[in-house]
């Protein structure tokens, strides 16, 4: 089994409905120029979940959502469970974000139940892990990037974990411009494929991909891309443009 190339856009608390379903039918419209090995994925709001699914039904771009809460359903006002999302079409689902982390509470814990309760509703997870500018700056990058890795795997057997997708996010270059360069984004992915190899053995740390998030653009995705262990990238700003998302995938190749 060879690795896919995953280009995920993750759109945010950004557009409307109507404005969700316009980009992603032009994101439609242009897939037929990325190359043929990438997987393409948007991820809506929820609330624009079940339109934009019927806008890329039957067609390469897959949809995504942002988070998913770990329980089956109940008392938890304000979230979402895997099966609502199964309901609506979504195959990909973003955990442990660093602004699920930051802002609303999401720890190596919580990412784990969400982990497993993806994997159960057949949902592909894209786990997201990644340091702050200040851990890069201890010298911490590599502890913090397996204490979260080994925290969202705790429990998850090899078969499953096959089925994920790691996007790594350096914290500090999350929408600010800052992308990493090609050889650290490199040395950090090497580095989670050896956790990865640590706990699942070399077969099934060789298929999982591994993204690169951080200020990723149509200028610097060929770039990152072309290592050996960036296998796709997951996509803030520059995915709110169709022809910059689109863009970015071209750089696979
Ligand atoms: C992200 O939030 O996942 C991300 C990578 O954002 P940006 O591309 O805007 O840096």
């Amino acid at each position: 089994m060879t690795r896919r190339i995953v280009i995920a856009g993750n759109w945010k608390m950004n557009k409307t409905v109507p404005e969700s379903v316009e980009l992603a039918k032009a994101v439609v419209a242009k897939s037929a120029e990325a190359p043929a090995s990438v997987d393409l994925v948007v991820c809506p709001t929820f609330v624009a979940l079940t339109e934009v699914a019927k806008v890329v039904a039957g067609t390469r771009v897959a949809l995504g959502a942002q988070d998913l809460h770990w329980e089956e359903s109940g008392a938890f006002t304000g979230k979402i469970s895997a099966a609502m999302l199964v309901s609506a079409g979504v195959k990909y689902v973003i955990i442990g974000h660093s602004e699920q982390r930051q802002f609303f509470g999401e720890t190596d814990e919580t990412v784990n139940k969400k982990v497993k309760q993806a994997l159960k509703h057949g949902l592909l997870p894209i786990v997201c892990v990644g340091e702050l500018l200040a851990e890069r700056e201890a010298g911490k990058t590599d502890a913090v990037n397996e204490r979260q890795l080994k925290g969202a795997y705790a429990g998850v057997s090899a078969e499953d974990a096959a089925k994920t997708v790691v996007a790594y996010e350096p914290v500090w270059a999350i929408g600010t411009g800052k992308v990493a360069t090609v050889e650290q984004a490199q040395e950090s992915q090497a580095f989670i494929r050896k956790v990865l190899t640590g706990l699942y053995g070399a077969k099934v740390a060789e298929i999982i991909p591994i993204q690169y998030g951080g200020s990723m653009k149509p200028d610097n995705a060929k770039g990152l891309l072309a290592e050996k262990d960036i296998d796709g990238g997951l996509i803030g700003g520059a995915a709110l443009k169709a022809d910059d998302f689109i863009g970015i995938a071209k750089g696979a190749s």
